[in-house]
């Protein structure tokens, strides 16, 4: 028996004695199959290759993960350290000794929280090594490809995880999509983690919101508004996206500025070409 690794979208399946035939997250328009076909391995096989975990400390109490070199999506996940409680935001495929020895030394892990399905690589992996729970939005369950008793489906708009430290469902790119709000962060001025679901652009002054990154599918301007509107009732003056852009200052007034501007594109107001 395996766990197969698509390495497309670096995501994780449950026991099979053959390669899976199909990947769900892949044959989505939200995602793709890769142009040469549809490939596999597992974590037993990566261990063999010449990948590696990059842990940096970014910032007071936030560390970064990113797999190098790059594997599937190329995520970065987040080490969140609030009042002695460790949260894993999002998560990478990659995980060996190094990584496991680093995040102890860093006081293991209290709890794992997903942005949307992208990301859930080997989730269960982690959970099981840390003894932690995940987080995933019920709405968000049909893309769960290996169960677990560790996951937790929370429902609703938004959940307390410990002090200050909050997930929100803002939806858009997948209807159970969810950001991390962390009040504490950047000496308090707050810090907003956004997965995809509120995407950094090239300048790293403006966001953007897509159905589909891949294929270039916009949201409905309603859908902007309504997320748009839902974060500005957050903490943060500065945002974290799943690919390291940063938006350093003044964060939540650029997320109103670029919803704006996003829906004027939409609606026809912003150019005329
Ligand atoms: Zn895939
Ligand atoms: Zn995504």
């Amino acid at each position: 028996m395996q766990r197969y690794i698509c390495r497309t979208c670096g995501v994780q399946y449950g026991e099979s004695t053959e390669v899976p035939d199909h990947c769900l997250i892949c044959e989505e328009e939200r995602q793709y199959v890769s142009p040469t076909g549809q490939t596999w391995t597992t974590l037993e096989e990566m261990k063999k290759e010449s990948f590696k975990n990059e842990i940096k400390l970014e910032e007071p109490g936030l560390y970064s993960v990113k797999t190098e070199p790059e594997f599937a999506i190329g995520q970065t996940a987040y080490l969140v350290q609030n009042e002695g409680f460790n949260l894993l935001w999002d998560c990478v495929t990659f995980l060996d000794e190094e990584t496991i020895n680093e995040i102890n030394r860093l006081g293991g892990l209290d709890a794992i929280a997903l942005s949307h399905p992208h990301y859930y690589s080997t989730q269960v992996e982690w959970a099981e090594t840390f003894d932690a729970p995940i987080y995933i939005h019920e709405d968000d369950r049909e893309w769960v490809t290996r169960d677990s008793s560790r996951i937790v489906y929370w429902s609703g708009e938004s959940l307390e995880l410990h002090n200050g430290l909050t997930i929100h469902r803002l939806g858009g790119h997948f209807k159970g999509g969810a950001v991390l709000e962390w009040k504490a962060g950047y000496d308090g001025k707050g810090i907003l983690l956004s997965g995809d679901i509120i995407q950094v652009v090239a300048d790293r002054e403006w966001v953007s919101f897509m159905y589909s990154y891949p294929n270039l599918i916009p949201l409905p301007a309603a859908k902007v508004k309504e997320m748009a509107a839902a974060a500005a009732g957050f903490q943060f003056e500065r945002l974290y996206n799943a690919f390291h852009r940063i938006v350093k200052e003044n964060a939540n007034e650029r997320v109103q500025k670029s919803a704006e501007r996003y829906v004027k594109a939409l609606e026809g107001r912003l150019f005329d070409t």
